[in-house]
């Protein structure tokens, strides 16, 4: 039993790649929801043939979804960071820089999370949201309530969302009415809330939603706590880590009079030099390859060696980071450095869940870098990489894809449409009657003649063209209104012709 997609497909291959396929053929187990073969350039003269040749002679059993011209499939958007409690605050408190808008808009909101029921509501609403925004996969970055939390989690699953769930640490730094009794009360509700995650699936192999361990930030942590953690986190090693880094001056600041004198030695025997944010979190053994951090805006050399030795990954927020006034990021310079890098909406430092808008100001941050690029010292552009270059479309597509499948240490599963990962896909449709009037439709190019590529290319080139050409359109005008489908692990969950 397979379902067969026949139309036009994007999916990323490298950085500085990507395939645009005006007429491929995707078949999807329908069992397993793996990718079991593509062809790549299938002519509708050729659907048949190409069907016998994979065994397919009979489609009785099986579905096919034709796409039409202006739809394409591409891989869904993974959310690296997303903080599910604020989505009602989202739009609101942009007078404030990271550590006022905390204290005045986001603790107030998030000890309302203590009530189950008022969890329960937003969470059935925000889950909604996110997977009709196209985010196939998203870290959730819950608030310190486990109960809470256990809601969000149970959402997600029945609403078959790829996700990691965590439940904040937070023990000090925090008003009274939004902070964890004590180190040992954190632990004992992270410890409960990762089992309770666990058993949703019977095989954890093959589960969707995953735990996550989620120390707020070093600020609002007591060495205590991180010590408990750490602890944890040895013990565990498949376990997912996410939490911000080096955001805002100010933070950054505080976080070092904090641990100036109370940090452990290093890991591995090795020895500290200065001390540095991030060096704070790999004291307590927190910096992996399966750790997320969210921002990274103001990241020290030493810092960019100490993330790229551990194999960490970067959520790069840029509508939080312009939002909050807190900088603008040298993504460049990591992703010439080999670190992993994905996109988050860090809702609401950013003020939109949907990740076609962390690309558009992944798009602007990088233009914004190359107007400064003499602001980059040490930093000499080399001509094939990406320091103080504008971030291309096959880089924002990556970063926004397999990037983030990378950095959530799932990027063998997912983040490209590819035979044997799942089917974790968008049904993109750019059409006029969408709803959408900040996107020009295919059928109003197809009826005007608006052709974009070179009149003497052949009619193949002209398709691939336009199909480039309809991504484009897609990052920069598109909105949820455009995702017609969303697929994860070859399940059909949402977009616009979804009904629950
Ligand atoms: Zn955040």
């Amino acid at each position: 039993m397979f379902t067969l997609f026949y139309g036009a497909l994007i999916t990323p291959k490298s950085l500085t790649e990507y395939t645009a396929a005006p007429q491929a053929l995707v078949c999807v187990s329908k069992v397993s929801g793996v990718i079991e073969w593509i062809e790549l350039d299938v002519p509708s003269s050729a659907f048949e043939d190409t069907l016998a040749k994979h065994g397919l002679v009979d489609l009785q059993d099986h579905e096919v979804v034709d796409l039409k011209h202006g739809e394409f499939l591409m891989p869904g958007f993974i959310d690296t960071h997303l903080h599910p409690c604020q989505v009602p605050n989202a739009g609101s408190g942009q007078e404030h820089e990271l550590l006022d808008w905390l204290k005045h808009y986001t603790f107030p909101l998030e000890a309302r999370y203590k009530d189950g029921s008022f969890a329960k509501r937003v969470y059935t609403e925000v889950v909604r949201r996110i997977v009709n925004a196209g985010t196939t996969t998203c870290c959730y970055f819950g608030s310190l309530h486990e109960e809470a939390n256990r809601i969000l989690a149970e959402l997600v699953h029945a609403a078959g969302q790829r996700a990691f769930v965590g439940k904040c640490n937070m023990d000090r730094e925090a008003p009274a009415f939004y902070v964890e009794p004590s180190p040992d009360a954190s632990l004992h509700s992270t410890l409960s809330l990762i089992s309770y995650i666990r058993g949703l699936t019977p095989d954890p192999s093959s589960a969707l939603v995953q735990p996550v361990l989620t120390p707020r930030f070093a600020i609002a942590c007591t060495p205590d706590l991180l010590s408990k953690l750490s602890a944890l986190a040895l013990s565990d090693p498949s376990l997912t880590i996410q939490t911000h880094v080096s955001e805002n001056h100010s933070e950054i600041e505080y976080t070092k009079v904090l641990f100036k004198d109370v940090l452990p030695p290093p890991p591995h025997g090795e020895t500290r030099g200065a001390l540095t944010y991030a060096g704070v979190y790999d004291a307590y053994n927190l910096l992996r390859e399966n750790t997320v951090l969210a921002h990274a805006v103001h990241l020290e050399e030493e810092e960019i060696e100490l993330i790229h030795r551990r194999k960490a990954g970067v959520s790069h927020c840029p509508t939080s980071n312009f939002n909050l006034r807190s900088g603008c990021p040298k993504i460049g310079v990591l992703l010439d450095k080999g670190i992993k890098v994905g996109l988050g909406t860090d809702v609401s430092g950013g003020f939109s869940l949907s990740m076609l808008t962390a690309i558009q100001h992944a798009s602007v941050a990088s233009k914004l870098v190359t107007l400064h690029h003499g602001a980059l010292p040490g930093h000499t552009p080399a001509a094939d990489g990406f320091a103080s270059k504008q971030l291309s479309i096959p880089t924002l597509l990556y970063l926004a894809t397999q990037g983030g499948a990378d950095v959530c240490n799932i990027g063998a599963r997912v983040g490209s449409l590819v035979p044997g990962k799942a089917f974790d896909a968008l049904v993109v449709r750019l059409h006029s009657d969408a709803g959408n009037p900040g996107i020009w439709g295919a059928d109003l190019d197809k009826e005007l003649c608006i052709t974009r590529g070179d009149v003497k290319e052949s009619e193949a080139e002209v398709r691939k063209h336009e199909l480039e050409g309809l991504l484009e359109r897609f990052l920069f005008c598109g909105d949820e209104r455009n995702i017609k489908r969303v697929y994860v692990q070859g399940r059909f969950i949402g977009g616009t012709e979804f009904q629950a």
